[in-house]
């Protein structure tokens, strides 16, 4: 059994409570067409555990973008900040859609950080949620 073993009831148990979408940029596992990934949010590599708290739902690109990194410099003020918890942390509070739905923007520190270190708008995942905005399914509710 590898070390990113995940039971299949964990998995499922993480994935409801992520609420079956990404923790960063929010796509939906059911508009995506791919199952989404189980994040850890520490990575093993460096420390972290396979335990709930350390878990969450992420889409393949910001799982693979974000790697093994924890921290990130803010363009803005120069400081290393940590990257986005979508566990412990409020979504709206580190960013939000801009006015045509497509692209997040980073609202703090860690917002900006998780935006650029992710590449939350890369050129085809915005593609993508322009087609979801004139389908009427996005950007989420509330
Ligand atoms: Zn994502």
């Amino acid at each position: 059994m590898s070390r990113t073993y995940i039971p299949l009831p964990l998995r499922r148990a993480i994935a409801r409570e992520a609420r079956y979408r990404c923790g960063y940029c929010l796509s939906p596992e059911l508009l995506s067409g791919l199952p989404l990934t189980i994040d850890h949010l520490t990575p093993l590599s460096v420390g972290g555990s396979n335990e709930p708290e350390n878990l969450w739902l992420a889409c393949r690109s910001c799982n693979e973008s974000k790697g093994n990194r924890t921290v990130g410099i803010d363009w803005e003020t120069g400081k290393t900040v940590p990257l986005f918890n979508p566990r412990t942390q409020s979504w709206h509070e580190h960013f939000q859609w801009d006015e045509n739905g497509t692209h997040i923007v980073g609202l703090t520190p860690i917002g900006r950080v998780t935006v650029t270190m992710l590449n939350l708008n890369h050129e085809i995942i915005v593609m993508a949620r322009g087609r979801w905005v004139a389908a009427g399914w996005h950007p989420p509710a509330e």
